[in-house]
């Protein structure tokens, strides 16, 4: 029998428009193609030293515990839980979308007493809800939200929530894996206990990486454990004795991935923070009023909208899976579709990272309505790039 070969591998090039991860950019790939060193060469330590500092940046914070954990958003999570959660711990989880719910899964698994606040998929947590559940508990260790809920679309208030943890003696922890880099996230003017984020959703980079915060409060809560954190790996004070300090041997962190963050912060930094909160913002407005120029109906709650993340209702009568899989073979365009109670009701769009162009978006009206048409449904022809550039334009302001 013939060996099998095995080809060298090409990766098709595609538009990620999708949930994340995004389009990396150009310096990005570049920054990958560097040797490998190893975890203590003293070129890595400093490139350590200045990722943590374009992340305190990023976060908008001062915490000296700010950091990148080897693995992807969810390592964040789970870091986020199994160290400031200990079991009998009551933990008040905000659940309006998929990765709330995840949110309340991960504190389970770690003992968590799990109390959680939940609105329809689509809406936010209403303060007013929040205030009630904490009132309603006596000790509440950690109160945990997701800020931009990519399940649904919706940025989620975070002022009065912090205030309410704080008034009722809880951490208070942020998902912000979908908004770090394209929405403002003031960890430290907002009173935020703990955050984690990943690398492939507005910071342009691939998955593999969770950046990370925790100041004071968290510190003291970490310290005054009865017990070792239950997993080694994600045990945050022998993490951070490698990146600060002693640069103690934890585990082998990937360099390459580190280069990798280092040169997508090191873009965005380049860019200005405002600069690419508005771009993200500019863009998403653009396919929102593109979208519904096409009579498409967005999904999350008017006035708590993604920039990054647009969800749109799949119109009656039209197959969810074709449209995505014309928009990817035709197009090379990758969205999302809706996940659980969502699932074939809704497509999430994403503009993050390299992926929040102008270009891109209206490549994408174009080939949404190309699909949709050739799917039965049609719109008024070049009513959505119309509508898209005029936002672009910033005409809409004008009589
Ligand atoms: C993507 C995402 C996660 C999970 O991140 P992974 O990098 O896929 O592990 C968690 N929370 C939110 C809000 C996300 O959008």
């Amino acid at each position: 029998m013939a060996e099998k070969l095995y080809e060298e591998l090409k990766s098709p090039s595609r538009i990620l428009l999708g949930p994340g991860p995004s389009n990396i950019y150009p310096r990005v790939q570049q920054a990958m193609l560097q040797p490998v060193v190893g975890y203590l060469d003293p070129y890595i330590l400093g490139i350590l030293e200045d990722t943590a500092s374009m992340l305190r940046a990023v976060f908008g914070t001062s915490n000296q515990l700010t950091l990148a954990i080897s693995g992807t958003g969810t390592a964040g999570m789970d870091a986020s839980f199994c160290n400031f959660v200990e079991p009998g711990d009551v933990v008040v989880v905000g659940v309006n979308g998929l990765f709330g719910d995840r949110m309340a899964d991960a504190a389970r698994r770690c003992g968590a007493e799990v109390v959680p606040v939940e609105a329809e998929w689509g809406r936010i947590i209403e303060p007013a809800a929040i205030e009630a559940t904490l009132k309603k508990h006596k000790k509440v260790k950690l109160l945990s939200l997701v800020h931009a809920e990519t399940s649904t679309g919706v940025l989620q208030p975070l002022e009065e929530a912090s205030y309410l943890a704080r008034q009722h003696d809880a951490l208070f922890l942020v998902d912000a894996v979908t908004s770090l880099g394209g929405q403002k996230m003031a960890i430290d003017e907002r009173g935020i206990d703990i955050c984690y984020s990943c690398s492939q959703k507005c910071l342009g980079c691939l998955s593999g990486l969770s950046p990370f915060t925790a100041g004071e409060r968290a510190l003291a809560a970490l310290q005054k454990r009865s017990r070792k954190v239950q997993s080694f790996y994600l045990d945050l004070s022998l993490i951070s004795s490698y990146w600060t300090g002693s640069h103690a041997y934890h585990h082998t962190a990937s360099c390459i991935m580190i280069y990798a963050l280092h040169e997508a912060l090191a873009v965005l930094m380049d860019e200005g923070l405002d600069k690419s909160f508005e771009r993200h913002q500019r863009h998403g407005d653009a396919l929102k009023a593109g979208l519904e120029s096409m009579g498409l109906k967005l999904h999350a709650q008017e006035g708590h909208r993604l920039s990054m993340l647009t969800s749109v209702q799949v119109p009656e009568g039209i197959d969810d899976v074709r449209i995505r899989n014309r928009l990817l073979h035709e197009f090379g365009i990758e969205i999302g579709g809706g996940l659980g109670p969502l699932k074939s009701r809704i497509w999430r769009i994403g503009l993050m990272g390299g992926s929040s162009t102008a270009e891109n978006v209206l490549l994408l009206l174009s080939a949404l309505e190309k699909s949709l048409s050739r799917e039965g449904f049609q719109t008024e022809p070049g009513a959505g790039v119309a509508a898209a550039l005029k936002s672009l334009s910033g005409a809409e302001v004008r009589p």
